[in-house]
């Protein structure tokens, strides 16, 4: 199967030719930075200059700052590109890169804050200093960037001083006396990298808009329009906003608009050819059944036991996973074993005991379909069908269990590539399920040491291709208890969505995978390491021990936090700045604030503290001017 993957979505342009990168101002400067991100920059004067090079091919590339995340448009850069495009010029946005901008207030050493009278930088930079600048009572002046700034300071002394990256102000020789000036933290800046039109394609959608009607009506279709100098110039067309894009082009007979780059085809191309519903380009899928979703955010642990031996035994194990934290009930009704003569389910009659399990605990229950005959009594009962390793590529039971209405959970096959497996998702979702996830399981390898290998360069490939939840089955993929806790972790830590880990309350005894089953003690501890919070009437006990796995975490980070409170310190002590920074603090309160699902008034307790903890460490002893 070929990929047809965008050339700026992979091409490491280092790897072949060094990619001339053109920016606007100096070395040292924030468009520096972002040059040297794509190759090797290329400096020039002006924007107008950058956007020349570009056209007479001296740069390969040119980076244009285009927003700014605290004055949004950049509109000395954006109004240069109107006007090139409006000349004619042949551009593309081949991608973007966004450079943190972490502003320091510096001056030569011996300047002192009091003393500073004005400051330099570049014109867009000093807008975004505004409070800075109040509090100094000092005077802006604007020099070409930031970069420039530094080495003007360092040239006429007096009492003057640059805003500037770190690095520009060390390198000009200037001492930083304040971090962080800029109004907002954590601030940064989105270059575009633009081509000439014939040597890249566009990978992100930008529109030239000339008329403010146009610019009315792209704003309505929830599109953001970049203005420079107060009217709309560009518009930048997220993916899923094409269509909306395409009528009111339409219905503004495209007057007023150019796109930079080829026009995009509105069907959107899928990341794998022949596959556009399971590599759609879209927003990640939530697979969700009643409380239990997985998908986009939202993490999930189906957990359970590999068969379902008796009423007696499911219902069980269902208050232990509940208790744990599992957000699904896990069982195999219709087992598919290696010889004829091991235990092969107790069947239909299994589902029952298993639906009941789940319903009595508030569980939905996943288990496995191995025959299209066997999906529709199965689909009555069960809130999500698997479909087993073995399986992955049935395709007539794929469209009958694509067709049950049922979420459908697709393991990998042991010996199916990324490309099949997806595949198999292309039937299941064709068949009408869009409540597809996919589970990770461990493929054959020549290793013997566990019962498969659990494929995570696999599963990190399918997560660039895919929107579907993804899911690893460390039980199957090791076959060893033991190993269980660790492999989940490391899916956990390649970015998958959910777990699916069999459970068993006497493995030794367990009629099918015995090897691998966790204790219920042992899915306590791997939900509380992922967060997962206990479930179903937990007692005191249970809640106690995920609090204490979450102090424990706590603990370890302020102790981190502390060691790196100390490192500071030396190197405000070194570059002689005050160990105290008002502005720093705020950025820091900041921070915690944006907390999401912490109230206000703990955040700030929270922050209020650690600043406090890191000032010790850093020995203030509150004698020195902030
Ligand atoms: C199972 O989940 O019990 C099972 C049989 O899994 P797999 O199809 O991955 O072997
Ligand atoms: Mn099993």
């Amino acid at each position: 199967m070929t990929h047809p993957i965008d050339p700026n979505e992979t091409e490491d342009p280092c790897a072949r030719r060094v990619v001339r990168a053109g920016y606007q101002g100096r070395h040292g400067s924030f468009g520096a930075r972002a040059a040297a991100r794509c190759g090797r920059p290329v400096p020039t004067e002006t924007f107008d200059a950058l956007l020349a090079a570009l056209a007479a091919g001296d740069v390969d590339e040119a980076l244009l700052p285009a927003v700014d995340r605290v004055i949004g448009p950049v509109d000395e850069a954006l109004a240069a590109l109107a006007r090139a495009v409006d000349g004619g010029a042949r551009l593309s946005v081949a991608g973007q890169v966004e450079v943190p901008m972490r502003l320091v207030l510096a001056a030569p050493r011996g300047v002192l804050l009091e003393e500073i009278a004005e400051v330099l930088s570049q014109a867009p930079v000093l807008r975004q200093c505004e409070g800075l600048l109040a509090r100094l009572g000092a005077s802006a002046l604007p020099v070409e960037d930031t970069a420039e700034a530094a080495r003007v300071v360092a040239a006429r002394g007096g009492g003057r001083a640059a805003v500037c990256s770190e690095e520009a102000a060390l390198e000009a020789g200037l001492v930083p006396l304040l971090e962080d000036v800029s109004d907002v933290r954590p601030n940064g800046t989105l270059f575009w990298r633009l081509a000439a039109r014939t040597s890249a394609p566009a990978s992100l959608r930008v529109l030239r808009v000339t008329t403010a009607r146009l610019g009315a009506l792209l704003g309505q279709s929830g599109v953001d329009v970049l203005s420079a100098a107060g009217s709309p110039a560009f518009a930048v067309v997220p993916e899923p906003l094409l269509p909306a894009v395409a009528a009111a082009l339409r219905e503004s007979k495209a007057q007023g608009a150019a796109w930079l780059g080829p026009s995009p085809d509105v069907a959107r191309r899928p990341r794998v050819e022949g596959l556009p519903r399971a590599t759609d380009r879209r927003p990640p899928t939530v697979v969700s059944v009643g409380a239990f979703r997985v998908g986009g955010g939202a993490r999930a642990v189906i957990a359970g036991p590999c068969a379902v031996e008796s009423e007696e035994q499911v219902g069980r194990l269902a208050r232990a996973v509940a208790r744990a934290g599992a957000t699904a009930l896990r069982g195999g009704v219709f087992k598919p074993r290696t010889s004829p003569y091991s235990f092969q389910g107790h069947g239909l009659q299994a589902l029952r005991w298993l639906k009941a399990a789940g319903e009595s605990v508030g569980l939905p229950v996943v288990t496995e379909v191995m025959a299209p005959a066997q999906v529709g009594p199965v689909a009555e009962l069960a809130d999500v069908l698997q479909v087993g390793a073995r399986n992955c590529q049935n395709y007539d039971l794929l469209k009958e269990a694509g067709a049950a209405g049922r979420p459908v959970l697709l393991k990998r096959g042991f010996g199916t590539t990324v490309d099949e497996w997806l595949s198999s998702a292309e039937y299941l979702l064709d068949a009408g399920c869009e409540q597809v996830m996919l589970c990770e399981r461990g493929i054959r390898t020549f290793e013997q040491s566990t019962r498969g290998t659990l494929d995570l360069g696999g599963l990190l490939a399918a997560r660039e291709l895919t929107h579907l939840p993804l899911l690893a089955d460390p039980s199957h993929a090791s076959g060893r208890k033991e190993l269980v806790p660790g492999l989940a972790r490391a899916a956990w830590g390649a970015g998958v969505d959910g777990l699916i880990v069999e459970v068993h309350a006497a493995p030794e005894s367990a009629w099918c995978d015995g090897p691998q089953a966790l204790l219920p003690e042992d899915l306590e501890r791997l939900c509380d390491d992922f967060g997962l919070p206990p479930g179903a009437t937990p007692s005191i006990e249970r809640v106690r021990t995920a609090i204490d796995s979450v102090d424990r975490e706590i603990g370890r980070l302020v102790a981190r936090r502390l060691g790196l409170c100390r490192r500071v310190a030396e190197a405000k002590r070194a570059a002689g700045v005050p160990l105290r920074d008002a502005v720093r603090e705020e950025t820091v309160m900041a921070r915690y604030l944006e907390t999401p699902g912490m109230e206000e008034g703990a955040a700030r307790r929270l922050a209020e503290s650690l600043i406090a903890m890191g000032l010790s460490v850093e020995g203030w002893t509150g004698e020195e001017a902030t």
